[in-house]
């Protein structure tokens, strides 16, 4: 009988479940939405009921809809949103409020509160994280706080925090297993990515009693089981969604990069088995335990990358679809006298200035509007090359390709821009469900259906991009990037 194994992919705006068969080839995908819940200005909640079950729904439907044996599932891999909290009743298995999301921003006062407190260095050092209300501690808190009776429930062991992951394994498990893996629990901000615990000091700070915290375990490994319709089905892989899909484009090796092209876009890098701290603003992370063994990456994020093809389409309405930008910025492949600096809110690493805005260079009587939308398109990969440069400075790992995924990769102009402007080849995968792919993964090496060597082996490239482009025009254009940046930086008041 054929094997199968089931990758629930929980995102921030659907559940989704893909099946793979025992090739690690996609044989159904089933997806739900979720629906965001907006109470107050920067305030972004979820219902934790409607996220597990439509990720249990979409579990059911793919195996449903392809006529899948519930016998020949013989492993789930779990990836999830990052950083997004839940807390509930370790008896009831309530939910005692909303999951908040990683978006949400209403503990950023109490965060700038701490960073003015000097707090920014240990913390940094103990998580590899900046102090930021994204990450989990601060939402717990918030939770603590401002529920009633929270603190005292708290105080008395009563509740159990969780990122999606854990709160999937445990409403998976009926209430049987509160764990995560490394990946996960290194988004916190409790968690010691050097002792591999969650920090005492850190825990103190936030006012978080140990007890909510589940217990941490290597990305590949039995966490426990799903009883689907009698027959118990090993949860075997879990890792937060950029992690997976770092995993998912086979990124084992230190120096292995991967860049998803999406809203945003997040480049990580594989830095082996010791954390590798950022002078550039990037932020370390734990990619993945797996065989007693821990890797870390670092990672970087484009704020406004497919987002500004967006921008073109519904807000300057000169364009009709995403796609049409290639074939609009081939007709004019050797026109680069235009510079789009999409800022719209504030540039990220390595700038790191919220007060920056979106500017327009080169304008001149004749720019049309084709102009604007190539330099749009080559904006997202100087924006990627910005990242890649602070990751080989902090790493001193030079890169010798960049694996890439995610809807905007699909832009053959872009990818090519990409490698020309990088003097790095670009491997495009032939699955680009590199997250989805990253937690089958895991849950296979899991079980020990398949070993890592299996994956690299079977791992398809669709099309390479090799870089054409001579030095002197790259280093110019580069060079007259980094101008347009910088006059665009610290426009807001
Ligand atoms: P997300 O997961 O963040 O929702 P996706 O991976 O689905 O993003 O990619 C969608 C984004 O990519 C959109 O912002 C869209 O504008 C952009 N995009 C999709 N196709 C193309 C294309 N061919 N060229 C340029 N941008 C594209």
């Amino acid at each position: 009988m054929k094997k199968y194994i089931l990758s629930l992919d929980q995102g921030t705006t659907s559940s989704r479940t893909v099946l793979f068969d025992e090739n690690g080839i996609i044989c159904g995908i089933s997806q739900k939405e979720t629906k965001q819940i907006y109470p107050k200005h920067g305030w972004v909640e979820q219902d934790p009921i409607e996220i597990y079950q439509s990720q249990l729904q979409t579990l059911k439907d793919v195996v449903k809809d392809n006529h899948i044996n519930h016998a020949s599932i013989v492993a789930i891999g779990i990836t999830n949103q990052r950083e997004t909290t839940v807390v509930w009743n370790k008896k009831t298995g309530k939910a005692i409020y909303n999951a908040i999301i990683w978006q949400d921003k209403r503990t950023s006062d109490y965060c700038k509160g701490l960073k003015n407190q000097g707090l920014e260095e240990t913390v940094k050092e103990k998580t590899g994280l900046v102090i930021d209300s994204y990450f989990s501690a601060t939402k717990i808190k918030w939770i603590l706080e401002n529920v009633p009776n929270a603190k005292k429930q708290a105080e008395n062991g009563e509740l159990l925090f969780g990122t999606i992951d854990t709160w999937l394994l445990w409403n998976l498990t009926q209430g049987k297993v509160h764990a995560t893996d490394y990946s996960n629990a290194s988004r916190t901000l409790l968690f010691n990515i050097n002792t591999l615990q969650w920090d005492d000091d850190l825990l103190k700070t936030f006012e978080i009693p140990k007890t909510l915290l589940p217990e941490v375990k290597d990305s590949s490994c039995l966490f426990g089981d799903f009883n689907f319709n009698g027959k118990n089905i090993p949860i075997a892989g879990i890792a937060g969604d950029q992690q997976a899909a770092l995993f998912g484009q086979a990124c084992f090796e230190k120096g292995d990069t991967k860049s998803t092209y999406g809203t945003g876009c997040f480049l990580l890098m594989n830095t082996g088995e010791k954390p590798q701290y950022s002078n550039n603003g990037l932020l370390t992370t734990i990619a993945w335990g797996i065989n007693n063994k821990i890797y870390y990456a670092l990672e970087g994020s484009v704020f406004n990358a497919g987002s500004a093809i967006q921008w073109l389409r519904d807000s300057l309405e000169i364009i009709n679809s995403a796609k049409e930008t290639e074939t609009i910025a081939n007709k004019i492949k050797d026109d680069y006298s235009v510079f789009v600096v999409p800022a719209f809110s504030g540039l990220g690493a390595p700038y790191w200035d919220m007060e920056a805005r979106g500017a327009i260079f080169g304008l001149t009587q004749d720019t049309g509007k084709n102009q604007i939308i190539k330099a749009t398109l080559e904006a997202i990969a100087y924006q990627c090359k910005d990242l890649i440069i602070a990751m080989q400075e902090d790493s001193k790992v030079v890169l010798s390709a960049l694996k890439v995924d995610g809807g905007a990769s699909a832009n053959n102009y872009l990818m090519q821009f990409q490698a020309d402007v990088l003097n790095v080849k670009i491997e495009r995968a032939k699955v680009l469900e590199s997250t989805a792919q990253g937690a089958a993964f895991l849950a296979g090496i899991g079980i020990g259906l398949w070993k890592i060597e299996d994956i690299l082996r079977n791992r398809d490239i669709e099309k390479e991009f090799i870089p054409e482009m001579e030095e002197r025009k790259r280093i110019k254009l580069y060079k007259t990037w980094g101008k347009a940046v910088k006059r665009s930086m610290n426009w807001e008041d």
